[in-house]
């Protein structure tokens, strides 16, 4: 009888106490940038059990939480967890793998790399990427007479800075059989007085590629540690890997599920028969750090090596088009395919013809399916009317570094006329209402604040050229932080849950040096994540 006005007693005390919560963590003294719809500001926000449970203008957060870990930032400004778009996380952990060729100065100095990195990490098959002929002082392609000397017995191979050429020793050629009578379309054997010299173009890579060992698991592990660490070191907390095998998908998982790996991966999956067998069958995959339900296909090739497809002839290659990668059936036949899953179909196109083939097959299968933010990745030449296509829910995955490093030479291979609708950011933005904003990194650097400064400058990091580049298509700050948080997790169909700093969200976010949305442009390049967090732990 007499318990229950006992009971009543004390959560009527309870009340009128107003005892404070105690939450994982306070953050506040800090200049955020939440990104939520109308853009305000916040000084502090709640964090617990991973998530962010309160955002406030002031400091009123202490009366109504208390933890015992206080985070002042003092006055230093926050964004939320920076998303890379498009990107290659997997590869720039393989490229850590490998001896690091780039900027060296002479093939001397090569060669002096190569020795020390074999001695450091003993390899039976020696890879390495980076050289660039261009830098030294001989300007030619090496020759193989020094590395079989070094390494008579051990397989090399180095790529050039773009991919195209690899340097092998004869130890190499000798495994995968090249030898004076070898023949390989679409490239070359480079020979000097009728002798191979090592130096493979293109084509005949590919004999390389198919007796090169594949990496263990321990190197798959090592390459996705060491490219979340480059990742944190960024301020980025989530990646969408533009291409990835099911072995790889299942390795990023289980390393999550274990702790091991922290970052946030937005899998695209590679278009490989049985990749979509398994996928497209197996349906959405989602955990808190793993979103499988996307598809990448490759539309045309690149820009640089005129590969591109365009619907007239290149401006500086009389009569030709560049070619799709994909034919054209069979990306309208893999479209009907993904849109009867619930995946997304993301693409690459960079010409024009790439660009509305991919366009039109989205239209055809789509018309009666609201919602499915299916990606042109690069979107990168749009001509004639076809930037109309992204009004109807099509999403530009755009990599604002690109264009200010393609911007010395895409205009002798498109034209003055193409040149409009090349690049064109604020375009596509208007069209569209959202793009989401990548580096497409190993191929470009990891900085996202190299993408920020790219975007909104169109300048190189020596204000080159003056003006701007294509100006036009220059986007606001206010755009370009969206389009590195907010849009790019609408673009993932995450927008729920990560992409700015909100109640319920994850506590995703970032410390900046300074105030990227107030510096001087020019210091932009330079800003640092000085701290960074995912699901409220730190990681940097
Ligand atoms: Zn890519």
């Amino acid at each position: 009888m007499r318990t229950l006005p006992l009971v009543v007693a004390v959560l009527f005390l309870g009340v009128a106490c107003n005892p404070k919560q105690e939450v994982d963590m306070l953050v506040f003294n800090a200049n955020v940038y939440t990104v939520n719809d109308d853009f305000p500001k916040a000084c502090c926000f709640a964090v617990d059990n991973g998530k962010i449970i309160e955002v406030a203008e002031n400091a009123d957060l202490f009366e109504k939480y208390t933890s015992k870990i206080l985070r002042d930032v003092k006055g230093r400004t926050v964004i939320p967890g920076i998303i890379d778009a498009h990107c290659h996380f997997y590869r720039l952990g393989l490229n850590q793998q490998v001896v690091d060729l780039v900027g060296t100065q002479s093939y001397e100095e090569v060669l002096e790399r190569v020795v020390s990195f074999q001695k450091e990490n003993p390899s039976n098959f020696i890879q390495g990427r980076g050289w660039d002929q261009n830098d030294w002082e001989v300007k030619e392609f090496p020759t193989k007479a020094e590395l079989d000397e070094l390494f008579p017995n051990t397989p090399v191979a180095l790529r050039r800075v773009d991919g195209h050429a690899l340097l092998v020793n004869q130890k190499a050629l000798d495994l995968a059989g090249i030898d004076g009578t070898t023949r390989v379309p679409g490239g070359e054997i480079v020979k000097k007085e009728g002798k191979i010299t090592g130096v493979l173009v293109d084509g005949p890579m590919k004999l390389i590629a198919d007796v090169m060992p594949k990496p263990d698991r321990q190197t798959q592990i090592r390459a996705l540690k060491e490219a979340e660490a480059i990742c944190f070191d960024h301020g980025l907390t989530t990646v969408d890997d533009a291409g990835l095998d099911r072995e790889i998908i299942e390795l990023i998982d289980s390393l999550q599920h274990v702790g091991e790996l922290r970052i946030r991966v937005y899998a695209m999956v590679s278009n490989t028969p049985s990749n979509l067998e398994y996928y497209l069958e197996q349906g959405i995959l989602k955990t808190d750090r793993l979103n499988v339900r996307s598809v990448k296909v490759y539309g045309d090739g690149a820009l640089g090596s005129r590969g591109a497809a365009l619907k007239a002839p290149y401006s500086d290659k009389p009569g030709h088009f560049g070619a799709m990668v994909t034919p054209v059936s069979e990306i309208g036949a893999l479209a009907e395919r993904i849109a009867a899953t619930d995946y997304q179909m993301n693409t690459h196109a960079i010409g024009d013809s790439a660009n509305v083939v991919v366009l039109r097959a989205y239209e055809k299968v789509l018309a009666d399916k609201p919602d499915r933010r299916w990606r042109v990745e690069h979107a990168q030449i749009i001509t004639g009317n076809d930037f109309d296509y992204f009004e109807s829910g099509v999403i530009p995955s755009v990599q604002p570094t690109h264009a200010t490093s393609d911007m010395y030479w895409a205009g002798l291979r498109l034209g003055q006329q193409r040149m409009w609708g090349a690049y064109a950011f604020k375009t596509l933005l208007t069209r569209a209402g959202t793009v989401a904003l990548g580096t497409d990194f190993p191929v470009e650097k990891v900085s996202p604040f190299l993408t920020f400064y790219a975007a909104v400058d169109r300048q190189d990091l020596n204000n080159y050229p003056e003006g701007g580049f294509q100006r036009k298509d220059a986007l606001s700050r206010e755009e370009t932080l969206k389009g590195i948080t907010l849009w790019a997790a609408f673009s993932n169909f995450e927008e729920e849950e990560k992409g700015s700093i909100a109640a319920g969200k994850h506590a995703d976010f970032v410390v900046l040096s300074h105030d990227i949305m107030t510096v001087a442009v020019d210091s932009i390049p330079y800003i640092a994540a000085e701290q960074v967090y995912v699901g409220g732990e730190k990681v940097k």
